[in-house]
């Protein structure tokens, strides 16, 4: 059986990013949030757009003032009062200053700003009582970007900073990837939607509704496939429509050994290679990884049927692959923090230990606190308000109380 650290190689190196030319779409600032740019950014504008002033105060001379003091006030001739938006009219000459405030155009011929707090006003003169520095408070064109360079790089996520700077510079079309398709069935004769009355040992299809929401959350978008019988032409068929039209295929339930788990089978019979068949890791065991002789082959997970491990295995293996897949560069892999932990844990030892719970920090130090109730893979009433797992490596029989441990932040 591969260890979650030799599933993970595999899986990860499988996944390759959307095409940059071809899988791609044109959005507006406004739908932008969250999505992943596939061009580089440039703008036409300069940042700032013009010199302005950084104070409130005086656009003055340098050679004017640099001696001046209280004692020895540099006098300069107001010739002109420059609110923000207006385009100044005069060029300052010696012995003359303009009257600025924050965000207004310098006016020709003046190159430092002297802030009203080192000055004194009578009637249309200004005494300048402390020298500045050359060029000070003037905020220059260009100075912190330069039309067009490149202003944002293919491959981040544009989180609000972004449209910040993408509204400031009028770029408002963008070339971001596609989503990740991601079909989504579950397998089982016992299934039923959340909408449809329970008969005796039927069970709720909370996966299709749990991934979803999780694709979704990931940046993907699920196309819902629905139950699918424990039967082969059913699921042959169902399968292979997934395959036709999605970028991943997660199907749940049906990859453990019992009688009814066909899917690895369906998988042989499309030609399916197998990547991986199990997981050294609790809970989690059953995952079928597979891709097929096409080009541009969806990766298909075979996710095991208990809600909990669905989840588990989810997280720790399909989250990061719509990631990379969506186009980020950066910050697609899982992230561990070391934790201090609030109960003592314990696992066999055998297999790789995920435990959910929640991950607080207090005073600057990383806590996690055990979800509470049963810990079986069936229960998933537990997990409200979970963020997190605690990792228990292979060997590893307990953890106590106030020592520190890695948890997956989910
Ligand atoms: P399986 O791996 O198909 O044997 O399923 C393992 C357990 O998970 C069984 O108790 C199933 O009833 C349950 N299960 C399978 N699929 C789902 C699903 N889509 N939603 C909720 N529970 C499921
Ligand atoms: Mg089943």
């Amino acid at each position: 059986m591969l260890s979650v650290k030799e599933a993970e190689n595999i899986i990860f190196n499988l996944a390759k990013p959307l095409n940059n030319q071809q899988d791609i779409e044109t959005v507006d600032l406004f739908t932008a949030t969250g999505r992943i740019l596939a061009s580089p950014v440039t703008s036409k504008l300069d940042f700032p757009h013009w010199d302005n002033s950084a104070m409130d105060g005086y656009a003055v001379i340098y050679q004017d003032v640099k001696q001046a003091s209280e004692e020895k006030p540099a006098v300069l001739k107001l010739v002109e009062d420059i609110p923000a938006g207006y385009q100044p009219q005069s060029n300052i000459q010696s012995g003359q200053a303009a009257r600025i405030f924050t965000g207004a155009v310098m006016p020709k011929g003046a190159d430092t700003v002297v802030m009203q707090e080192n000055t004194r006003r009578e009637a249309n003169q200004v005494f300048i009582l402390a020298a500045p520095k050359p060029q000070e408070f003037v905020r220059y064109r260009g100075a912190y970007y330069q039309a067009g360079t490149e202003l944002l790089p293919a491959g981040i996520k544009l989180n609000p900073p972004e449209i910040a700077i993408l509204a400031a510079s009028q770029c408002t079309k963008l070339n971001v990837y596609r989503r990740p398709r991601v079909a989504i069935l579950s397998t089982g004769n016992e299934l039923v939607t959340p909408d449809e009355k329970l008969q005796v040992g039927q069970i709720v299809d909370s996966n299709q509704y749990a991934l979803a929401a999780l694709v979704k959350q990931s940046g993907g978008e699920p196309l819902m496939l629905g139950i699918i019988k424990d039967e082969p032409e059913a699921l042959k068929q169902a399968i292979s429509q997934a395959i036709s039209k999605a970028d991943l295929v997660l199907s749940s339930g049906g990859v453990s050994v019992g009688d009814y788990d066909y899917v690895e089978q369906i998988l042989a019979s499309l030609e399916g290679e197998i990547k991986v068949r199990a997981v050294a890791m609790q809970p989690g065991k059953p995952l079928t990884v597979a891709t097929f002789p096409i080009s541009n082959s969806p990766i298909y997970f075979g996710l095991p049927g208990n809600p909990v491990s669905a989840l588990v295995s989810y997280l720790r293996f399909v989250q990061p692959v719509i990631k990379k897949l969506s186009g980020i560069v950066e910050g697609w892999k899982p992230t561990f923090i070391k934790a201090q932990i609030r109960q003592n844990l314990s696992s066999n030892g055998k297999r790789e230990t995920y435990i959910w719970g929640k991950l607080n920090l207090v005073d600057g130090v990383y806590q996690f606190s055990v979800a509470g109730g049963n810990k079986s893979s069936g229960n998933l009433i537990d997990l409200a308000q979970t963020n997190a797992f605690a990792v228990l490596e292979v060997g590893k029989l307990s953890v106590n109380v106030g020592e520190e441990i890695w948890v997956l932040q989910v």
